[in-house]
């Protein structure tokens, strides 16, 4: 059988990692792969994260199974840090699932089953797994351009023309915040004008919410959410704890379904639960544990969203010392999250690597948390240099 399979191509980035830990020379900079790092290029495990660990591993006393929903009140804490203190909760449920990306491919499926060969409006460039993941749950793709990477701006224009050309019950795939990989987020009057859009229209959002409190803050960066989910009747959130927590590799996100209708919900819900059961049975618990620990304990979200915020200003302070170091580059210092995309074409992004020790992905994306305030002049000077500035 094995010899009707194709071979598929390498996953780039790990090879960048590979690339990167090869390198000899003294002085290279890894703005690739898409993790935070710190002064000292670590990514370290949170302080909050070590002591709900430390915790765990006194009290638990059990490890039998929970359920495909997972750990419900790690669902339920969650809440009013996405959809506010004084959210409606009848109108939301939820389900924990193994990282953002189980969040998407269940709700892919979800959607899917309730409406065979949905359409899903995707505005490129995005995250590379977000097509794959609706196409390989039997979702039709519809792509379009809505950033301008020479320009460094959204064409708002593209995202009009999108949603007018989508018909009643497809699907709007959003950033909820810190839009990888441009860093370019819509602005709130913008935001208003998709969800009259979105309500028109009668479309569904389905919101990615990766990054909360990696750009402005865990209130701010959840406000476009929340403005959606105010105006419409219907939509999904995928969630992802694995960088807000630093929890990567434990795979921590969860799906959320909002509506009006209790009925309906509750429906969906069991839906959501018999595809959990299908996909992994039940996702992993450490993680969501370790969320569930610090949530529950005043101490320790207090601790957490502490780490949250000077990780936050590092990166944006990375932004900065970029955007200053030359004219054509302030537009970082106004982008936010992790990443930027520099318009480039891929022999540039391999040159930098392999001339400079610049290393980024070679769609031109950098990782701002690879750096250092004062890697900023080395930077510029290898895109000088490769005709990029
Ligand atoms: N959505 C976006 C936009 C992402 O960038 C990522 C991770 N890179 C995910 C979802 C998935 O996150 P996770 O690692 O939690 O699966």
């Amino acid at each position: 059988m094995f010899e009707k399979l194709t071979a598929q191509p390498a996953d780039s980035l790990l090879a960048l990692i590979k690339a990167f830990q090869a390198d000899p020379r003294g002085y290279k900079v890894d703005l690739g792969v898409g993790v935070y790092r710190d002064e000292q290029g670590r990514t370290p495990v949170m302080r909050a994260v070590k002591l709900a660990e430390k915790q765990l591993l006194e009290t638990q006393d059990s490890k039998r199974y929970l359920g495909p929903e997972g750990d419900l009140n790690f669902v339920n804490l969650l809440k009013p840090i996405i959809f506010g203190a004084t959210h409606n909760a009848g109108n939301v449920v939820g389900i924990q699932t193994p990282g953002g990306s189980g969040a998407l491919r269940l709700g892919a499926e979800l959607i899917a089953s309730a409406t065979p060969g949905a359409k899903v409006w995707l505005g490129t460039p995005s995250w590379p797994n977000h097509a794959p993941i609706f196409e390989s749950a039997r979702l039709t793709v519809k792509d379009y351009r809505f950033v301008d990477l020479a320009k460094q701006q959204i064409d708002f224009d593209r995202v009009l023309e999108a949603l007018d050309a989508a018909q009643a019950g497809d699907v709007i795939l959003l950033h909820g915040c810190c839009h990888n990989p441009t860093g370019i987020d819509f602005d709130i009057q913008q935001w208003k004008q998709i969800a009259a859009k979105l309500v028109e229209r009668k479309l569904l959002p389905f919101i990615d919410l990766a990054y909360q409190g990696l750009g402005d803050g865990l209130e701010a960066d959840a406000e476009p959410t929340r403005l959606i989910l105010e105006a419409v009747d219907e939509a999904l959130v995928a969630y992802s704890c694995d960088k807000n927590f630093g929890l990567y590799r434990e795979r921590v996100g969860a799906l959320y379904l909002v509506s009006r209708n209790a009925d309906q919900l509750k429906i969906a819900d069991g839906n959501m639960a018999s595809l959990a059961r299908v996909n992994w049975s039940m996702p992993p618990d450490h993680g969501a544990a370790i969320v569930r620990v610090i949530l529950e304990s005043a101490e320790l979200t207090q601790i957490w969203k502490q780490e949250l915020v000077e990780m936050c200003a590092r990166v944006n302070g990375n932004r900065a010392a970029l955007a200053a170091s030359h004219p054509e580059l302030g537009f970082i210092a106004n982008q936010r999250g992790l990443f930027s995309n520099l318009a480039m074409s891929k022999e540039t992004a391999v040159a930098l690597c392999h001339k400079h020790g610049i290393y980024m992905a070679d769609s031109g994306r950098m990782n701002l948390a690879g750096m250092q305030p004062s890697d900023a002049a080395a930077i510029v000077k290898a895109l000088s240099a490769e005709g990029t500035l």
